[in-house]
């Protein structure tokens, strides 16, 4: 195989099997290889804290492709098999088994690692994180009736894993740091919203927690917190966020900022070799920052996007976020960034449903986050979507007032 003729993408995830997917549909006759370090076919992530922990599907039925798609699109999908090194020089891949491969383009799909906890303790059997397969069959492998779950960060991961197990009939407490849930990701008032709805549940939700070790011959069997006290459990879930998987990119000697550092065109300082996904960082037009995001529609957008750029299309990125999360039987959806803007308006969009709409300083909204069920907030989430990328100045009372269709709001762009 020559460089000429090969594009390599690294990290068989939600981003790199989307892209192997672009690459051919957009005409790339050559050879295609996807490494991945996973053993398993690339599958969603999403089902792991929700469907696959409440036993109602396994990771596999989550495969972003048939089993057949690799063979008919002649992508060699390399499973278990980590890339080590990126010459950038000789436009090559070496991989973990020391076979050296060359590429015309090289898209870096490594996604993200769930960050641990430092504390003594934190290596004890039944102290689990949640990114891959094997993760979510070992927590699964936890749940049920009685059993004791502790859960430490009310980040969206330890919130979904929480729901989860207490729908399994665990006893669930969950342990926060913070003064409150999800404090970069929504406002207070949804953040609020579903620890209410966690409470009622009976999950044990507690906010300005430190976690001083966990204790336990062999396997974990309690916390020891900041004020002393012992909290007895059966296992522990560790949601504390995570951090992008730069290693072979910093090693190659490719900007990191944050993750790895693209410009517009999710192209690295490196004309060969893109990044994508969780793994990287990049200049949003709409927010003037460079920012990264942790979510399925990002993966799915940026794949697509690198792909047909590596396929000598010139375009920018300038999808509009939008993330959601599902507890229990609620929903949240959220277009934008609020955290970068204060809630000015809320919208009652059903029975027990609401949109918060975030505007910057400027006036300018910034992000809408929908609480409730998905057919009262998904059709107005949608359109929030379109009103921030049309970069819309709307007076707040508009918002709120459920009588005017938001639809309606869009023919008024402002630019
Ligand atoms: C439990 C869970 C639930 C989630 N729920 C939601 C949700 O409800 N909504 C939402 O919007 N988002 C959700 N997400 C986030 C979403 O799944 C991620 O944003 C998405 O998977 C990112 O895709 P990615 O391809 O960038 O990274 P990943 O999907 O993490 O894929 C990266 C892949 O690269 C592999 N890799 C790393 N290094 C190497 C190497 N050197 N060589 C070969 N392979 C390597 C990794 O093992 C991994 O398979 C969830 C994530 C998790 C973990």
């Amino acid at each position: 195989m020559s460089a000429g003729d090969a594009m390599v993408v690294v990290g068989g995830g939600q981003c790199g099997a989307r892209a192997v997917q672009v690459l051919r549909e957009g005409g790339w006759e050559g050879a295609i290889t996807l490494i991945a370090d996973e053993a398993a076919q690339p599958y969603e992530r999403p089902p792991l804290s929700k469907a696959v922990l409440l036993g109602e599907r396994t990771p596999e039925q989550g495969a972003i492709h048939r089993e057949a798609f690799y063979r008919e699109q002649r992508v060699d999908l390399r499973s278990d098999c980590a890339a080590s090194t990126i010459d950038c020089a000789a436009q090559t891949v070496t991989l973990a088994n020391g076979e050296t491969l060359p590429y015309h383009r090289l898209l870096i799909a490594t996604g993200a690692e769930p960050r641990r906890m430092s504390v003594p303790g934190a290596d004890l059997a039944g102290v689990h994180v949640l990114r891959n397969a094997g993760d979510a069959l070992a927590i699964a492998g936890e749940l049920g009736p009685g059993r004791r779950i502790a859960v430490i960060g009310a980040g969206f991961i330890g919130l979904e894993v929480a729901a989860s197990a207490r729908q399994r009939g665990c006893e669930v407490v969950v342990f926060e740091a913070a003064p409150r849930a999800l404090m970069r990701a929504v406002p207070a008032e949804v953040a609020q919203r579903l620890v209410d709805l966690h409470r009622e549940r009976g999950v044990d939700v507690r906010f300005d927690v430190q976690v001083r070790r966990f204790e336990g011959e062999g396997h974990v069997n309690g916390i020891v917190l900041g004020d002393g006290a012992v909290v007895p459990c059966d296992a522990v879930v560790v949601g504390v966020g995570v951090a992008p998987r730069v290693g072979l990119a910093q090693e190659a000697g490719l900007a990191i900022d944050n993750g790895i550092a693209v410009d517009p065109m999710l192209c690295t300082g490196d004309p060969h070799i893109y990044a994508a996904g969780d793994v990287c960082s990049f200049v949003h037009p709409l927010y003037g920052r460079r920012i990264r995001l942790e979510c399925w529609r990002n993966a799915e957008d940026q794949a697509r996007l690198a792909a047909l750029n590596m396929l000598g299309h010139d375009e920018a990125y300038s999808a509009v976020p939008w993330f959601w999360s599902d507890q229990y039987d609620m929903t949240i959806q959220i277009a934008g960034l609020p955290a970068f803007g204060s809630t000015k308006a809320v919208r009652a969009t059903g029975s027990a449903s609401k949109v918060f709409f975030a505007f910057d300083e400027a006036g300018l909204l910034v992000g809408a986050s929908g609480v409730g069920q998905t057919g009262e907030i998904a059709r107005d989430v949608r359109v929030a979507q379109e009103l921030i990328a049309r970069r819309m100045r709307i007076e707040p009372e508009r918002l709120a007032d459920s009588a005017t269709k938001l639809k309606s709001l869009l023919a008024a762009a402002v630019q």
